[in-house]
């Protein structure tokens, strides 16, 4: 097995779709299978750009849009780079300007979208009382979802997160697995390159 990459594989949702549970369901269930598998979380706010963002969601400091843009980018760049929820797309921005920052990222083998219509997601516990914790701002990234999934050099598979947590875990695992045998085999590309 030495020498054999990992896979990188990014679960994306709005807000309250399940992202956090089942990535920590998915890393617990990796590691009791003898994989090594590492969770990491967008933003990292334990960095120093990420006390930024943290401040800055918590509405404690504010920060302009496009600055915003460009650390959520760099917060990325320094985890994945620097070790081993992807981009929160303005409303006025390009989208074709909100993607520059991220062109040469490690591309992820698997983007798992877990689907929720928002007012399930909205009858989920756990809604904060940060910057784009409410509906509008969550229509808008929700529509900004669907524009990214038409783009074929990304390996998206869409999950249904309103089934039950064992149900969506079972789904995650299974085509997890796959993509970490298939990606073994292929070499690491790089994001929109
Ligand atoms: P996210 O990280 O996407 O914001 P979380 O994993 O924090 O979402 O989950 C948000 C809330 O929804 C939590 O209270 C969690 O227990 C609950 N939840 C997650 N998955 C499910 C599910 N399949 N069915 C019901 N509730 C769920
Ligand atoms: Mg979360």
């Amino acid at each position: 097995m030495a020498g054999r990459r990992g896979a990188l594989i990014v679960l994306e949702g709005v807000d309250r779709a399940g992202k956090t549970t089942q990535c920590c369901k998915l890393v617990e269930a990796l590691c009791d299978a003898g994989q090594r598998a590492q969770m990491l979380r967008f933003p990292e706010r334990s960095t120093e750009i990420g006390k930024l963002l943290s401040s800055y969601l918590e509405k404690k400091s504010e920060i302009e849009a496009h600055a915003v843009h460009l650390l959520f980018s760099a917060n990325r760049w320094e985890q994945l780079y620097f070790s081993n929820h992807w981009v929160l797309y303005w409303q006025n921005f390009s989208l074709d300007w909100c993607k520059q920052p991220d062109v040469g990222l490690p591309k992820p083998d698997l983007v798992l979208f877990l689907q929720l219509q928002l007012a399930d997601a909205a009858k989920r516990e756990g809604f904060g009382c940060e910057l784009y914790e409410n509906q509008a701002f969550q229509k808008q990234v929700l529509q900004r979802f669907y524009q990214l999934m038409e783009d074929p050099t990304l390996n998206w598979k869409i999950v249904d997160a309103s089934k039950s947590f064992e149900e969506v875990h079972e789904e995650i695992r299974t085509v997890s697995e796959a993509t970490i045998c298939t990606a073994a085999q292929r070499p690491l590309e790089e994001l929109w390159k």
